[in-house]
């Protein structure tokens, strides 16, 4: 059975832990391969690796580390192919959304090759006499990224490429359900010409979390995940003096207003919720049918999710892939009764689906629950599977203050003909991220990502500009270049001549 250790200092290492994890194939059910679960001590040897290629990376210039991610780019585009294969191998999704997932991550590899502007700092002249100030930003040191299992490679993607971009070194944590992306991630960072120990891999669970939380050398931690992990890492993280940027769950809400174009609000309802069997932060889960659109609205998702084909991730034919495990499957397959018990209306029920000759594959059919409402658990909850809720408003007011009303603000879309409605919704929601006829309103690598209340935590967005701030910090030099014609003691307070 394949196994999977750590990458430290520039090389691929066995765990010696003795702990151990599963790692499935979701389509078949059947274990692939096995991943070492880092001790303390592994993590330590990580972080120390990190440290001392901080030492050079932390002042090498501009121009070597651009030099290194313009490789790394090319790199990545030759690879793109075998890297969303091994994310289908591991998380199921098909190969066309996994290779979607890797343009993604690209495009902030391609952000950080920009860094020489992004870097650029401030320079004011002659502020007083002969003297200069300038606003530099230079990096924190050791950054750990902690990554969930949906994204495997366009979220550590997220992080590391503009981490260290900025002169940081890096030490992630991919999730341990598919750990094998980052590893090749790594290698080809290593082919690129990275310097061994700016960027290392430990693969673990919490006692791996828990160390890098806790580690003086990490002086800054980015997490993607749960919300209940990410208050966790959060709080945990600057108890220790860390900075941390912490992003949580969602329960995205698509608002469709009655003059949308329905047919167009269907396919984004379909696209939005069932992508990624609804296994991404920014799916629909929630859509609001504003006025007496709703009947209509239902039966034209209804009849295009009818068609969505279910299969493993590696066949062409299949849209939609397996969840990630057999316990997320029940698990997500439990809200469907809960719902029905509830007084939802079930109009399509996945539960029970399988694929022929694959009965072990962690499968679950698009289900699509309709007069859904607050007080149900399949509304409140984050399911994170391909189930759609929809929920009957009255008026846009109504719709909006539900949305303001959910615990999560990570994205949301408005559906509608009426620029006025939709410039209203823009300011007045509560949500991070919005789209206006975007049912997935993930920015562009330039932009930055971040969600609201309960789906972040800390005060920096990721990747963009956000993300440049976050991986560096502010330094001013005031600088005098005196003449020696002006020579001379003078105990008084400086102050501007
Ligand atoms: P998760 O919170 O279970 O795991 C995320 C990471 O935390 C993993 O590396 C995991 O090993 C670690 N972890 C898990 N339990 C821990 C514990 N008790 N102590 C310390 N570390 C722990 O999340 P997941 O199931 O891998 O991913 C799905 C979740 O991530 C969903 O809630 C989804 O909305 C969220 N997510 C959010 C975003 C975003 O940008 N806001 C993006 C992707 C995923």
């Amino acid at each position: 059975m394949k196994s999977i250790g750590h990458w430290i200092g520039g090389k691929a290492v066995e765990g010696t832990s003795g702990r151990r994890g599963p790692v499935f194939n979701p389509a078949t059910g059947a274990q692939a391969a096995q991943v070492d679960l880092a001790s303390v001590g592994e993590v330590d040897a990580a972080v120390a690796a990190a440290q001392a290629a901080y030492a050079s990376w932390g002042r090498s210039s501009l121009v070597k580390r651009t030099s290194v991610l313009f490789r790394y780019r090319e790199l990545l585009v030759a690879h793109r192919d075998e890297i969303a294969a091994l994310i289908t191998a591991e998380h199921g999704k098909v190969h066309s959304d996994a290779l979607g997932e890797v343009a993604r991550g690209l495009e902030i590899v391609e952000v950080a090759c920009g860094i020489p502007q992004l870097l650029k700092g401030e320079l004011s002249t002659e502020v007083s006499t002969r003297i200069d100030v300038a606003s530099i930003r230079r990096p924190v040191g050791v950054v750990a990224g902690i990554t969930p299992f949906n994204f495997p490679a366009m979220v550590p993607m997220w992080m590391f490429p503009l981490a260290i971009a900025c002169g940081n070194t890096f030490v992630l944590k991919p999730s341990e359900k598919d750990p094998s992306t980052a590893m090749r991630l790594a290698e080809l960072l290593a082919e690129a010409g990275l310097p061994d120990g700016v960027f290392n891999v430990v693969n673990g669970d919490k006692t791996a979390v828990d160390r890098l939380l806790d580690h003086p050398d990490v002086k800054a931690v980015s997490f993607v995940g749960s919300t209940p992990i990410a208050r966790y890492v959060h709080s945990r993280g600057i108890e220790h003096g860390k900075r941390v940027q912490a992003l949580g769950g969602a329960k995205n809400h698509m608002l469709v207003l009655p003059d949308a174009d329905l047919d167009a609000a269907a396919d984004a309802a379909v696209s939005a919720a069932f992508g990624s069997a609804g296994e991404r932060c920014m799916a629909i889960s929630a859509l609001v049918a504003v006025g007496g659109i709703a009947d209509e609205l239902v039966a034209k998702i209804r009849e295009r999710a009818e068609k969505i084909t279910i299969g493993p991730g590696d066949d062409p034919a299949s849209e939609m892939g397996p969840l990630i495990t057999r316990e997320h499957r029940d698990k997500v397959a439990g809200y469907v009764g809960g719902a029905r018990e509830q007084g939802a209306e079930v109009v399509l029920d996945g539960t029970g689906f399988t694929v022929k000759g694959m009965e072990d594959g962690h499968w679950l059919g698009l289900t699509l629950l309709d007069r859904v409402t607050p007080a149900m658990d399949a509304y409140r909850d984050e399911i994170f599977g391909p189930v759609l809720c929809v929920v009957r408003a009255d008026s846009y007011e109504e719709g909006v203050e539900l949305i303001n009303s959910s615990a999560w603000g990570n994205g949301t879309a408005i559906f509608t003909r009426d620029g006025g409605a939709a410039r209203r919704f823009e300011l007045e929601v509560e949500v991070g991220m919005v789209g206006v006829n975007v049912p997935i309103p993930v920015p562009v690598g330039f932009h930055s990502f971040g969600g609201w209340k309960d789906s972040l935590f800390g005060d920096h967005h990721i990747y963009g500009a956000e993300g440049v701030r976050f991986y560096t910090r502010g330094k001013v030099v005031t600088t005098r270049w005196p003449d020696p014609a002006d020579a001379g003691v003078n105990l008084g307070f400086p102050t501007s001549s």
